[in-house]
């Protein structure tokens, strides 16, 4: 299973705009391909739909697609051919998706069929998987992106990659700049660490990010909460502005730059606590999630925690597999609040307004949250003590 780097890039103007018409290359090539699609469909012949065929048929095409309007010259060789790949790449999957959706062989929520990338809506994207693309031997601070050059990294890229191989990369652009994904083959990682003892539970909230059963308390940072203020005038500013005027165009990236300091608080707090959590100990015990119940319609608030929890979950079990700790979740049934941490009765009722945990069988009086960490660690313990009695070790699924 690969792993992956994130690095921020810093690229020179010239470079950016390089980067932005790379993407706006393989959103051509796209919605090309998509077009060529719908008029095959159309005329009711079955179009052929895999990333080769797609890919086959721009690259017999380019040449009288990819032209400038006014000079009648092609442009298409000015990009990296990887970046038409990567929009049929990114079709064929759209295409199956939806196929799949469609007859009932794919889970969750409806695909619908792929649709013309606009301008200004769609994520500014693409991506490099053959070619020498990747980490600079003489230079760790920067990543090569042929056809665009050598672009200067904000860390050390080597040092994260830690000689891997890299399989893919992609680049895209959020709200305050343009960053460099990059995934490696696992085979060619180096060896997990000697792993930390003991074991440890992990109950999520929304007061108090996590409790630990050790003692620690993270509380949430409310990022968002912070900054709405700000975010708020600034709506309010955009709205009143002519869309496309320099400053519109000056406060929407101050907007977008505002939301990717509320992402990058969050991030940074899961990212710190996942390491702590995998460095500390051997078993972690963590509540499942309802990922399927996620679903739209509901308070903001619980909307991003939900998102936070399934970001700090992702995080956990990829670490957990780098560390070779053992990463327990719970039954989504399990009652880890319900369960009295001393005695072990179940409660049938615990409202959410009882902060406190109060056990009529023994007596126990606990911090809601300290409780239910306490019986999350229960289970991480003895979940270890079977997979040590089996000799073997189980991998936690991701997502
Ligand atoms: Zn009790």
């Amino acid at each position: 299973m690969p792993s992956a780097v994130l690095v921020k890039l810093d690229p020179t103007p010239r470079q950016e705009r390089s980067l932005t018409a790379h993407a706006g290359a393989a959103r051509f090539a796209y919605n090309c391909l998509l077009a060529h699609v719908k008029a095959d469909m159309d005329a009711h012949n079955k179009p052929e739909w895999s990333m080769y065929a797609l890919r086959k048929w721009w690259n017999t095409n380019k040449q009288s697609l990819a032209v400038n309007r006014d000079t009648g010259l092609p442009w298409w060789q000015e990009y990296s051919k990887e970046t038409y790949s990567y929009a049929a790449q990114c079709l064929a999957n759209g295409l199956h998706n939806w196929s799949q959706s469609r007859q009932g062989k794919r889970l969750g929520r409806r695909v619908s069929f792929p649709q013309f990338k606009h301008k200004n809506k769609t994520r500014i994207a693409f991506a490099y998987t053959t070619g020498s693309f990747g980490v600079v031997a003489d230079n760790p601070h920067a990543v090569r992106l042929p056809k665009i050059g050598v672009i200067h990294c904000f860390e050390n890229v080597s040092k994260r990659v830690a000689g891997a191989h890299v399989l893919r990369m992609s680049v895209n652009k959020q709200g305050d700049g343009w960053y460099a994904s990059l995934t490696l083959d696992k085979q060619t990682m180096g060896k997990p660490v000697a792993h930390a003892t003991g074991s440890v539970g992990v109950d999520l909230g929304i007061k108090q990010f996590a409790t630990l059963s050790d003692g620690t308390v993270i509380p949430n940072p409310h990022p968002y909460r912070t900054a709405k203020r700000k975010i708020g005038r600034l709506q309010r500013q955009l709205s009143r502005q002519q869309s496309g005027s320099h400053r519109y165009q000056r406060n929407r990236q101050r907007l977008n730059s505002m939301y990717a300091r509320t992402q990058h608080i969050r991030l940074d707090l899961q990212h710190k606590l996942s390491t702590y959590l995998v460095r500390t100990y051997q078993s972690i015990g963590i509540e499942d999630l309802n990922v399927q119940g996620m679903v739209k319609n509901r308070r903001l608030a619980q909307a991003i925690q939900d998102v936070a929890f399934y970001q700090f979950r992702m995080l956990l079990a990829y670490k957990s597999l780098a560390a070779n700790a053992n990463l327990v979740i719970a039954n989504r049934f399990y009652p880890s609040s319900k369960t009295c941490s001393q005695c072990g009765s179940v409660k049938t009722k615990l409202s959410l307004t009882e902060r406190t945990y109060r056990c009529e069988q023994c007596g126990l009086q606990l911090d809601r949250d300290m409780n239910a960490a306490i019986n999350l660690q229960r289970l991480a313990e003895s979940a270890s003590e079977s997979i040590n009695a089996h000799g073997e070790t189980r991998r936690p699924a991701l997502g």
